[in-house]
């Protein structure tokens, strides 16, 4: 099968065996994956990874051949695929039923081959199903809307929470900010590209910030949270400079949520945060089944998130624009003919 495989150096797209199956696992034909700054960030060499490795997790696709212990009914069906997999169910966390963060877990397409391939095998447990109504392409966003939902998972909500400000409006970004909206807050966006500006408008935000347009965006914030500051900041930036206004725009005793990472030294105001009380949150990986509904029940839209669609085999092109423009959301890569 061919395969897009990151050799150290360079992606390349080769021919590789195709994945022969454990009794457990299921054999998923490859339909569309979406390009994630993961992704890149293995290609460019900032994320260290085994090598060689097939990059690739968020994807989704048809389930061709399964192993011996896995229920035949399961061929033909449309699904999507968690990425946390090797898990041994028997750790402190598995016990707790924290499967995402099972000692023993590799990731998908980032410790064990991914899914920018023609067949990828996964283990049963790891599949959902997903019903017609929702495309190949969308299905791609189960996993980063999982992540998504899983903000609101890891932080407890109070009646004085009303307004979130959400720095950088990328997918995660873009996904949060539905919800949010979705939950009844009001929601201030901060990104340098109107353009994304311009769909979070769409998307329900209230209020938009260019960071590129202003001096002081916490400033600003203020100005619109009646000089106090937002109740919840949520970063989607990617970006360690952001974080020192992240800190600033929100409010004494409020809540910061860090959903990107940013490598080492992240400049962070230690100071600030403990004389005025703010509580940090983080989360990763969420819970598929109700980022599935959110899709298939229409709470959150992501057509409008699709800024390209490239057939496989011209994948270094898409990585390459994904790069290189501000606008892109998100590159979903094809296996469609
Ligand atoms: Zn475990």
């Amino acid at each position: 099968m061919k395969a897009a495989v990151f050799n150290g150096n360079d992606l390349v797209i080769k021919n590789v065996d195709t994945p022969t199956l454990t009794p457990s696992q299921v054999l998923i034909q490859v339909k569309a994956v979406g390009l994630c700054g993961t992704d890149l960030a293995i290609i460019e060499g900032h994320l260290p990874t085994p090598t060689p490795i097939i990059i690739g997790h968020e994807f989704s696709g048809i389930i061709v051949e399964v192993g011996e212990s896995v229920d035949s009914a399961w061929i033909g069906k449309r699904v999507v695929s968690e990425i946390n997999s090797n898990i041994d169910f028997s750790c402190y966390y598995c016990e707790r039923n924290i499967f995402t963060q099972c000692i023993s877990r590799k990731a998908i397409g980032i410790d064990i081959d991914g899914a920018l391939a023609e067949y990828i095998a996964i283990e049963s447990y790891l599949v959902h199903e997903i019903s017609d109504s929702l495309s190949l392409n969308d299905a791609t966003f189960v996993e980063p809307l999982a992540a998504a939902y899983q903000t609101f998972e890891m932080m407890p909500l109070e009646d004085d929470d009303k307004t979130i400000a959400i720095f950088g409006l990328g997918k995660l970004g873009l996904l949060i900010l539905q919800i949010a909206v979705f939950k009844n807050f009001k929601v201030i966006a901060i990104d340098g590209s109107e353009k994304k500006l311009r769909l979070a408008e769409e998307f329900g935000a209230s209020k938009l910030i260019n960071r590129l347009a202003v001096n002081n965006i916490s400033q600003k914030i203020r100005e619109s949270t009646n000089g106090l500051g937002a109740d919840i900041v949520i970063d989607c930036s990617g970006n360690p400079n952001a974080l020192v206004n992240v800190v600033s725009s929100c409010r004494t005793r409020g809540k910061i949520h860090i959903k990107s990472t940013h490598g080492l030294g992240t400049p962070l105001d230690l100071t600030d945060l403990v004389v005025r009380e703010i509580t940090i949150y983080t989360s990763r990986c969420g819970p598929f089944r109700k980022a599935i509904e959110g899709l298939e029940k229409n709470h959150v839209s992501v057509k409008e998130l699709i800024s390209d669609i490239y057939k496989f085999e011209k994948i270094k092109d898409a990585f390459a624009n994904y790069k290189k423009d501000r606008d892109i959301i998100k590159i979903i890569i094809s296996f469609e003919s």
